[in-house]
């Protein structure tokens, strides 16, 4: 293999740019040319292609978002959209193709290399972490710790005015950034859309911690629980209770901010393991790490296959929360 792309799609992930980083200057240490796809399969469709080198990847490990951008691209979901993309490889002379993102990616992935015999890798890169395959995804680790952090600052303001906080943090069907935050911040409850909410017992419990000597209440919400966002459950507590319940939604800033070491380190082994299976002639697959070691999974396995969750948080959330 002469020359590879690589690209990122979907939601961009922190950590991101230190995979890029790896995937240029390993390639360019085995001889393997890299064109840097700007903008994801957008990107590979308007023919968005630069030539990067050991140069054009200094000074971004550290850098959250993707220097190559990323995008929505709707026409790659189209076969036409996928055949102008596969064209543009051929005459570019790319005969393998790095995609860093999440199961959409993946899916667009698998669809371009059945249909187009175009060996392609994949690399987790959301801060989700819902993909079968890895322990990780590249992000995720350093989502968590951003909401840590806000969700400590709110605590202290919980704390000294005896409120119940709801914090919102990002997962519209996965409860992994849910789980951890509420573990690491000591959260009282942790609302998740893998595991039914039952408001009346969370209700029961707030008012039985008021009778202990509890004052404030955190309480962590996915933004995909099925009794709805935080505004939604605030209401519906404040029905049962007759509690004020204050409301924070972190939103995008769980996407931003410098990598953490972990997601630095995880999207550089990512990289680096991408880079040799492409190059072995591997396709069609994700490389992840479990516990400690690459593997290879099917790309179609990713999205079909559900990752495990650490339901017994739920059950020591409980324990904690005396
Ligand atoms: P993520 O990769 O983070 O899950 P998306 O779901 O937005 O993010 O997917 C990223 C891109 O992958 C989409 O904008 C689209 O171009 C492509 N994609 C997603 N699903 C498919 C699909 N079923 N078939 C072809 N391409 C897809």
């Amino acid at each position: 293999m002469n020359k590879i792309g690589i690209l990122t799609s979907g939601g961009d992930a922190p950590g991101m740019n230190a995979c890029v980083r790896a995937v240029v200057r390993v390639s360019i240490s085995n001889n393997v040319e890299v064109m840097g796809i700007q903008g994801g399969y957008l990107g590979l469709i308007e023919k968005d292609f630069i030539e990067m080198g050991p140069r054009s990847v200094s000074n971004i490990i550290q850098r959250g978002g993707t220097i190559l951008k990323s995008s929505r691209c709707e026409d790659f979901k189209r076969g036409d959209g996928r055949k102008k993309a596969a064209n543009n490889l051929n005459e570019a002379g790319i005969e393998g193709l790095i995609v860093i993102g999440g199961d959409g990616t993946f899916q667009g992935a698998k669809k371009l290399g059945d249909e187009w015999d175009i060996k392609v890798i994949g690399i987790p890169g959301t801060i989700d972490n819902d993909i079968y395959g890895t322990d990780l995804t590249i992000g995720f680790d350093t989502a968590v710790n951003t909401a840590r952090d806000a969700v400590d600052k709110i605590r202290d303001t919980a704390g000294s005015h005896d409120r119940q906080f709801i914090v919102e943090v990002m997962g519209r069907h996965a409860g992994f950034i849910a789980l951890e935050v509420g573990m690491s911040c000591g959260a009282e409850e942790i609302l998740i859309p893998e595991i039914k909410t039952d408001l009346n017992k969370i209700a029961q419990r707030i008012m039985e911690g008021r009778l202990k000597g509890k004052t404030s209440y955190i309480i962590i919400v996915a933004e995909g629980d099925e009794e709805g966002d935080a505004f939604e459950i605030s209401h519906k507590l404040h029905k049962i209770t007759g509690l004020e319940y204050k409301v924070c939604v972190l939103g995008h800033i769980q996407r931003g901010g410098a990598p953490t070491a972990t997601d630095r380190i995880l999207g550089t082994k990512l990289g680096i393991w991408a880079v040799e299976h492409l190059i072995n002639g591997e396709s069609g697959k994700m490389i992840g790490e479990v516990g400690g070691k690459p593997l290879l999974t099917p790309f179609e396995e990713t999205w079909k296959k559900k990752k495990h969750i650490e339901e017994m948080y739920m059950d020591w959330i409980k324990i904690l929360s005396v």
